[in-house]
């Protein structure tokens, strides 16, 4: 039969999916020898079951009354005993430590016998039972009986009348219980359960009840916890720091879980139960100040903490309370710690001896090196907040509102610093974000076009802000309390935070940044990263290489040690003033037209070659043939039709405009694109090829790889590949000659495919736009939250790769295409290919190499060799 109890004695720190994080390290310093009081932990399987059935599992009342017993029996007092009455604790405890999200109710088993029993078993001390019964009804009235906390707040305040709760006397303490057992009858109508059993039971219901709690689904969902694992409830027998002056309570940091710094951190309340140092009640003493309290205590406590840290090799954070001069240890856990401080602690535990580098890669993530890659606000001096959205791509980004992509260039090209705000953005604005600090828009959530482009950058992105209302053609917009901010006006806005200010806010640079860019490693942290990505990339087996189309990123890219480029698009090489050309080319109506439309485009291109082969000095670039519809590149059909309309168009306008309208698709991302362009207007790729061999021959060292878009059947690639081919043999140039794997046929014939690609590239945006018939710009502001809220996927599969769709498609094209030609390159490079678990995943695929925007490189760094070193979930969190 399952186990649903399990005592102190019996679990330990493995055991954190069973028994919560609390009750395995309860457990864990139980056997330890660590002076903990007694208690049994109840596990999460028991929630999980009362949770999908409504009613706990058979046998569960019985397993707690036997481990009961066995409590009163230990402690030689009973559950609530008039006259000598044990009382417990209890609480809740997840595997995941969700702080201050989920309940605990303290001094189970009081009523208005037992009370009187505790306060004669404590030397008469009846202010300290009255206290305890107070704060009981107060727990319990809040957590167990959903009664609004105010009440309380509200009554003892008013009992207190400015002095400090310890200046209570015993009778006003009765009193106090008297007013809340009225709040409880008048709240709930009926009166406070006597009976201690009863309490306890309905405490450990609530416990399991508060796993659904609004806001501990809120917590979860962002810390990306699954929502089905459940809480377990700890019973723990109460020790008393509120029994005068030699008593109290605290809480301790082993270090500074701010800086990493080695130290004494902690505060201490004496006369105090637990709950206090955290409410704030009074004032705390720093936990130095224990020295002179109680040095003996003080004493055991500093040795039980290096105890701690050499047995967990980790920052440990731990609650203890002092009952008359004895130590009691109530909560351990390894510690949360800022980004900066998990790196210097993971290096500070390497010189100690306490953990190898191996480990220390795994102490730290990607997610916290990219947070030290942003530069950060200093939040000093007095800010005026004006709105909050979502924090899309982190960091700290000051400048002048602009509303256009134009207005943003030309100011920033003399010199200024501008934000770019946007109801939303599209690929148009590409240049303006490019050109921006930071960009904020009123519309679209997380994965929204700004929003993507913005993480890739590396540039400061709100979005989503929705109380804001943008106008671009009036040039201004609006904030809540009737805020107007005009073109020219600065602003702050924080990505980490989604948080806009108006005003500036002083910014700090990342010294992180500096050091990726070639700085020597100076301070503390900065060398904590570089030991930390110089073992990583030692042990790491893929390949990082970057997504990159212009010299200065590529250049950026090596420093930040990219090995390759595993994307570079050609299309934006056809923007700007080279539209004119493509249009040219959309509008021959001839042969030779449509020929000197593409010559006039090739020297274009091969001089945009010769830059980035130059920068990348002999490492392999994938250069992708040109992806998108044509149509993106002509002008948007209202404003022709307007000029039509008006009777502005010139003839080229007017050709312009049919042009348009026969280009339109209903499903652009279906339709006429990729390959399939390729294939439809003769001479296209081949002019991309032979600028790619000319700008190679000009280029010693150069390493081309030519990478097709959107290819589905073996066919389309041959046709094309031969082509290349024949240019490549003719120039005399070496390259590779592959494919994109971004449409599930693709995948799904990956076999054939591989017949006539040297390498696969899984373009990972496509193929899961496709795998789960998802429009991206469409899905994303239409539903994905409700998605998200249903649990139908836990993060949206734009951001981390879908294992089991997507995911599978990959494993098949790998396995498949591996068979067909065992040397066959494997990269991803899609947006995916910087995002940890996604990397994660490429490892496990066999993946050769992950590409990803420069600013990401060294995340996916770290993640590749975290990979290797990672084991379990549990480890990567
Ligand atoms: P949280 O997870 O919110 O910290 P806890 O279950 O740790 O909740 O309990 C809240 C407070 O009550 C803590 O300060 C804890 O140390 C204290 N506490 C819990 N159980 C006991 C007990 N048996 N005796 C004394 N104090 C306790
Ligand atoms: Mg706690
Ligand atoms: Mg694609």
């Amino acid at each position: 039969m399952a186990k649903f109890v399990y005592d102190f004695t019996e679990g330990n720190r493995d055991l954190k999916d069973l028994l919560g994080g609390k009750g395995a390290n309860l457990a864990e310093m139980t056997n330890l020898g660590l002076p903990v009081p007694p208690g049994f932990t109840i596990t999460s399987e028991a929630c999980r079951h009362y949770l999908a059935e409504g009613s706990v599992p058979e046998g569960l009342e019985r397993e707690i009354a036997d481990h009961l017993s066995a409590l009163e029996s230990a402690m030689g007092k009973k559950l609530g005993q008039a006259d000598d009455p044990l009382l417990v604790s209890v609480r809740s405890g997840a595997k995941f430590s969700m702080p201050g999200m989920m309940e605990t109710v303290l001094n189970i088993g009081l009523n208005d016998e037992s009370v009187h029993g505790l306060a004669k078993q404590a030397g008469g001390n009846d202010r300290f039972a009255w206290d305890s019964y107070r704060r009981l009804i107060q727990m319990f009235g809040k957590t167990v009986q959903g009664i609004d906390g105010e009440l309380f707040e509200h009554a003892l305040e008013e009992l207190k009348n400015g002095r400090q709760d310890t200046d209570l006397t015993a009778q006003e303490l009765q009193g106090l219980v008297e007013t809340y057992k009225g709040v409880v009858r008048e709240q709930t109508g009926k009166d406070f359960p006597a009976d201690p059993r009863e309490q306890m039971r309905l405490a450990v219901m609530a416990v399991f009840d508060s796993w659904n709690a609004p806001r501990a689904i809120l917590y979860r969902r962002q810390e990306r916890i699954p929502a089905d694992l459940g809480t377990a409830v700890n019973i723990v027998a109460m020790v008393f720091g509120n029994l005068g002056d030699d008593s109290g309570t605290g809480v301790a940091f082993t270090r500074d879980p701010g800086s990493g710094r080695q130290g004494i951190y902690g505060d201490y309340l004496q006369n105090a139960q637990g709950e206090d140092v955290v409410a704030g009640i009074r004032n705390t003493v720093p936990l130095q100040d224990l020295e002179r309290i109680d040095k003996r205590s003080y004493d055991e406590l500093l040795s039980i903490m290096e105890t701690l840290e050499t047995h967990y090799r980790d920052l440990c954070d731990i609650e203890f309370t002092i009952e008359r001069g004895k130590l009691w240890m109530l909560q351990t856990r390894v510690g949360k710690r800022t980004a900066a401080a998990a790196f210097r602690i993971a290096v500070q535990l390497v010189d100690q001896g306490l953990i190898t580098l191996d480990e220390a890669v795994t102490r730290v993530s990607g997610d916290q090196l990219a947070q030290l890659m942003f530069p950060r606000f200093s939040k000093e001096g007095d800010l005026k907040k004006i709105t909050k959205g979502m924090n899309a791509s982190p960091g700290a980004a000051v400048g002048k509102v602009v509303f256009t992509s134009e207005r943003a260039v030309e100011l920033a090209g003399q010199g200024e610093d501008v934000i770019l705000v946007r109801r939303e953005t599209n690929p148009d604005d590409l240049s303006g974000m490019i050109a921006a600090r930071g960009v904020l828009t009123s519309r679209g959530g997380k994965t929204s076009h700004a929003a993507v482009v913005a993480r890739g950058m590396g540039k400061t992105c709100v979005c989503g802000a929705e109380e804001l209302e943008v106008s671009a053609s009036q040039k201004r917009f609006t904030a809540p309390g009737g805020i107007e901010v005009r073109e020219g006006d600065v602003i702050s806005i924080d990505g980490s935070t989604g948080e806009v200010f108006l005003g500036e806010v002083p910014v700090v640079d990342s010294v992180v940044v500096e050091y990726f860019e070639g700085a020597q490693p100076d301070d503390e942290l900065v060398k904590a990263v570089d030991r930390i990505m110089a073992h990583a990339d030692s042990v790491r087996r893929l390949g990082v290489r970057a997504n990159a189309d212009n010299p200065e990123d590529s250049a950026r890219a090596r420093r930040f040690g990219a090995q390759g480029i595993g994307l570079c698009r050609t299309e934006h090489m056809f923007l700007g003033e080279r539209r004119q050309l493509v249009e040219d080319l959309v509008l021959a109506t001839s042969k030779q037209e449509r020929q000197a439309a593409l010559d006039a485009l090739e020297p274009h291109q091969k001089s945009d070659f010769i830059g980035i082969f130059r920068a990348m000095e002999g490492l392999p670039v994938t250069i992708r043939l040109i992806d998108p519809p044509l149509h993106e590149f002509l002008p948007d059909l209202v404003a022709l039709s307007v000029k039509a309309a008006t009777g502005e168009a010139t003839d080229k306008d007017r050709a312009l405009l049919a042009a348009v309208k026969r280009l339109h698709e209903q499903n652009p991302m279906l339709g006429l694109r990729g390959v399939r362009l390729g294939l439809v207007i003769p001479g296209l790729f081949a002019m991309q090829v032979r600028a790619i061999a000319e700008a190679a021959r000009e280029v010693p060292g150069a390493r081309p790889e030519i990478m097709i878009p959107l290819v589905a059947a073996v066919q389309e690639l041959e046709a094309v590949r031969e082509e290349a081919v024949k240019i490549l043999q003719a120039t005399g140039v070496d390259a590779l000659v592959g494919t994109m794997i971004e449409t599930p046929r693709a995948a799904l014939t990956a076999g054939q495919v591989a017949e006539a690609a040297e390498f696969f590239s899984f373009g990972t945006n496509d193929l899961t736009q496709m795998t789960w018939g998802f429009s991206r710009d469409d899905v994303e502001a239409a539903f994905f939250s409700r998605y998200l809220e249903l649990g139908i996927f836990g993060v949206s599969p734009f951001e981390t790769l879908d294992r089991d769709g997507v995911g599978r498609l990959v494993r098949i094209a790998v396995e498949e295409g591996r068979a067909t030609r065992p040397d066959l390159k494997l990269g991803i490079c899609g947006e995916h290919g910087g995002d940890p678990e996604s990397v994660h995943f490429c490892h496990e695929a066999g993946l050769d190499y992950v590409s990803c925007s420069p600013f990401r490189i060294p995340v996916a760094r770290l993640e590749a060799g975290r990979a290797v070193l990672t084991r379990n979930d549990s480890d990567t969190r």
